[in-house]
């Protein structure tokens, strides 16, 4: 068996997670979505119902499952006895980010392995925090998130 782990906070998952979790599994047996709690940002919602929303949307596709992620990835993937990690590179500007905690995780665990995907040409903008905003002033997110996530993302609206 050929397992990943997609390690986020996907504050919500998007149609971008989405195609790159299916193009995952054309790579691979298994994935494990890994919703991190993230104390770095304060997220807008709960890890709870990031794991919720996920795992609704997710739920057509076989063998993924969503997990909550606390602490250090290289852990995380000592647990799970997995060393491979998926991460999504969108446009230039996620590269040098993604390159270094690509490096420090291989510093902590030399036999990780990291694997870059790119989402479809119409998800290379999309963005939970673009549909956070989008949100917030009353927009319809329908194009960017699951019908279920749009519906959750109604709570957010200010005022
Ligand atoms: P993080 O806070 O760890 O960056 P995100 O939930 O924002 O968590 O993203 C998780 C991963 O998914 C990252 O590698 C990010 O680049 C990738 N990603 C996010 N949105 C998209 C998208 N629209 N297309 C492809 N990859 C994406």
């Amino acid at each position: 068996m050929k397992t990943v782990i997609y390690p986020g906070t996907f504050d919500p998952i998007t149609k971008g997670h989405s195609d790159i979790i299916e193009r995952a599994l054309r790579l691979f047996d298994y994935v494990i979505v890994a919703v991190a709690k993230n104390a770095s940002k304060t997220p807008c919602f709960s890890q709870e119902t990031r794991i919720e929303l996920a795992q609704q949307v997710l739920a057509p596709l076989p063998n993924v499952k969503v997990c909550a992620f606390n602490g250090l990835l290289i852990d995380f993937a000592k647990q799970h006895n997995v060393r491979m990690v998926l991460r999504g590179l969108r446009v230039v500007s996620d590269f040098e980010y993604e390159l270094q905690l690509t490096n420090a995780n291989r510093r902590l665990l030399p036999d990780i392995e990291t694997v870059f995907l790119t989402p479809a040409e119409r998800y290379a903008f999309t963005s939970s925090s673009l549909v956070r905003e989008i949100a917030t002033y009353g927009g319809d997110t329908t194009q960017f998130v699951d019908p279920i996530v749009a519906e959750a993302l109604k709570t957010v609206r200010k005022e």
